[in-house]
């Protein structure tokens, strides 16, 4: 096997076939990349940094690296609604990096910007010790009308996708007794995640949100976010948080494990809040889209003990001393 590939080899034998858009990336053979909007767009732009053994284990493989890099940093551009367009990536290499995981690290990119569209148009390639790799996205919408954790109104409906708690699972998948299809469903869900950029994209167009956010953090930390930003408390129920199916099995058994699952983070679904009148509306867009979208309770006016009011099924408060994640 070829050993120290040379910065130029790797960017044209690697990169180069990743830059589809030839337009935007002028094949990676200029020093800037350009990006082509409509009169009436806005670039909404997110970036992500991953680092070796904070965020990462080279064990995990390049293949998972990369995939898992580009789809957080996807379900930022979710989180806006906007449609995104294309990414420039930094790249790291030491002797850990040789041919075969630069290949793995392509095919994982490849895999996600094929079903995601989007194409690489640029980046940096440098030699560090430790393994550093970043990417940043950049996704169009109409001027304006973007989501954000700032456009939450008192009274709103607080709504999440999907399950929460499936990938806290599968990193720590050691700790319990799963079935082999448990297992393999909770890492899944751990290593790939599934940002709900069409999602994002349908709240826009059909006026059904003003506000969101990505659960990264933590189901708590990021409604924590938005109540921040926007100057609000938030009341939710504890059996209104949806659980998967492998999910809901093991809380039975380890009834303790709820708090830990709505306050670790990499769940990588959107939390968003509506106006009660659309109620309906975002249940028929629900099935439309084939995604399960939970109302989990309420924005209110700022209650100044506790932010967040966790009711139990007999609507008594249930004690949270940690919200999630934190950087
Ligand atoms: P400069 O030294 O002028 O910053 P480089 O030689 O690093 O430029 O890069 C040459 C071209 O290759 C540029 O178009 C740059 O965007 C692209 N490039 C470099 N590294 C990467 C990477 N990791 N991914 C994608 N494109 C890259
Ligand atoms: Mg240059």
């Amino acid at each position: 096997m070829q050993k120290n590939l040379s910065e130029f080899d790797i960017i044209q034998k690697f990169f180069k076939p990743l830059a589809t858009n030839g337009k935007m990336s002028q094949d990676l053979s200029d020093d800037v990349a350009k990006i082509d909007l409509k009169e009436d767009q806005q670039l909404i732009i997110s970036k992500d940094m991953i680092v070796q053994d904070v965020h990462f284990k080279l064990s995990d493989g390049a293949k998972n690296i990369a995939k898992k890099l580009l789809l957080s940093n996807l379900s930022d551009i979710a989180s806006s609604g906007a449609k995104p367009l294309c990414y420039v990536l930094g790249f790291s290499k030491n002797k850990h990096v040789d041919q075969e995981f630069i290949e793995e690290f392509v095919k994982g990119l490849k895999s996600v910007q094929n079903e995601y569209k989007i194409s690489l148009i640029g980046g940096d390639t440098v030699k560090s010790k430790q393994l550093i790799f970043s990417v940043t996205i950049f996704a169009a919408i109409k001027k304006n009308k973007n989501l954000s954790r700032l456009k939450a109104k008192n009274n709103d409906l607080i709504f999440i996708s999907g399950s929460i708690g499936d990938a806290y699972i599968g990193l720590n998948n050691e700790k319990y007794k799963l079935t082999a299809a448990d297992k393999k469903f909770f890492l899944n869900r751990h290593l790939s995640p599934n940002p709900r950029v069409k999602l994002g994209q349908e709240l826009v167009k059909n006026n059904l949100s003003k506000c969101a956010a990505d659960i990264s953090d933590g189901l708590l930390a990021d409604l924590n976010h938005i109540c921040n930003s926007s100057n609000l408390g938030a009341i939710i129920h504890q059996d209104k948080i949806p659980f998967s199916k492998p999910a809901q099995k093991l809380l039975k058994k380890h009834p303790n494990l709820f708090l830990k699952l709505i306050s670790a983070g990499d769940d990588y679904e959107l939390i968003f809040s509506a106006n009660e009148k659309d109620y309906d509306k975002i249940q028929k867009l629900s099935k439309r889209l084939d995604i399960n979208l939970t109302c989990i309770g309420k924005f209110t006016k700022k209650n100044n003990s506790q932010q967040i009011s966790l009711l139990d099924s007999k609507s008594k408060i249930i004690n949270i001393d940690k919200y999630g994640y934190e950087h």
